[in-house]
């Protein structure tokens, strides 16, 4: 499910403001990707709303 358009442009991440990008890796979870290499905090989107919680993030490996 994509994103409504313009919506990626609008949206920080809530932990360190840095841009973020979807990513489709999972067909059934897509998620945001934080773009600060020091961050990368992965947000999951659900039923097209991304949930911008630090708490329901996923830590990068
Ligand atoms: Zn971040």
């Amino acid at each position: 499910m994509a994103l409504e358009a313009g919506l990626l442009e609008i949206l920080a991440c809530p932990a360190c403001h840095a841009p973020l990008r979807e990513e489709t890796a999972s067909e059934e979870t897509p998620e945001l990707l934080c773009e600060s290499q020091s961050c990368g905090l992965a947000y999951p989107v659900r039923d097209g709303i991304p949930v911008l919680l630090v708490d329901e993030a996923r830590r990068p490996a």
